[in-house]
């Protein structure tokens, strides 16, 4: 990973398992759940899962891909499920919107939490509208096709190829 994608993340990901874990684990074809396992495996080693989760679901949420352990048929199940919870803890970002939706003020864990939230998901955003305008040709281009759930083009392919190449080089 360069400066700019480090500059450019949420601070949660940093600590993220999948670091340095190739990104197609993440990113498995459709019933393919000997990957989507594997992919999960690794999250439940990872000590931001719910950062993660809470990433993937916020909008624009993310479609495609295992984050924070789940598959993103389960996520939208999380979600659908999150709208019928009623009692939220305080200190966390639903905490925060618990206070909103009952006109009250918001206490100090809640408000904290949730300016911690909003400044990790702007900057997720950027990082996301980057991708998503990431020309081909490189690795961030391929990441976007995977992203978008297609098969990345020759010349990401070939990107990506050479990303893999140096980082084993790197490695040995
Ligand atoms: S929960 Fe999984 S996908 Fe999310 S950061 Fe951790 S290892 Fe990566
Ligand atoms: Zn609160
Ligand atoms: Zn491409």
């Amino acid at each position: 990973m360069d400066l700019y994608d480090l500059l450019q993340q949420p601070a949660w990901m940093a600590d993220a398992a999948c670091n340095g874990v190739d990104t197609d684990l993440f990113y498995p074809d459709k019933g393919d759940w000997q990957t989507s396992e594997a992919a999960k495996a690794v999250c439940q080693t990872c000590p931001v899962q719910q950062e993660c989760l809470d990433y993937a679901d916020t909008p624009p949420v993310e479609i495609h891909g295992v984050w924070g352990g789940l598959s993103s048929k389960e996520r939208q199940t999380r979600r659908a499920n999150q709208h019928r919870r009623t009692e939220a803890e305080c200190g966390t970002v639903a905490g925060h919107r618990q206070h909103i939706r009952r006109d009250e003020t918001p206490c100090g864990d809640c408000s904290e939490r949730n300016r911690r939230y909003q400044r990790d998901q702007a900057s997720a955003r950027r990082r996301l509208d980057d991708r998503r305008q990431a020309a081909c040709g490189t690795r961030a281009g391929y990441i976007r096709h995977r992203r978008a759930g297609e098969n990345a083009c020759d010349a990401c392919q070939q990107a990506r190829r050479d990303y893999e190449h140096d980082r084993r080089k790197g490695a040995a």
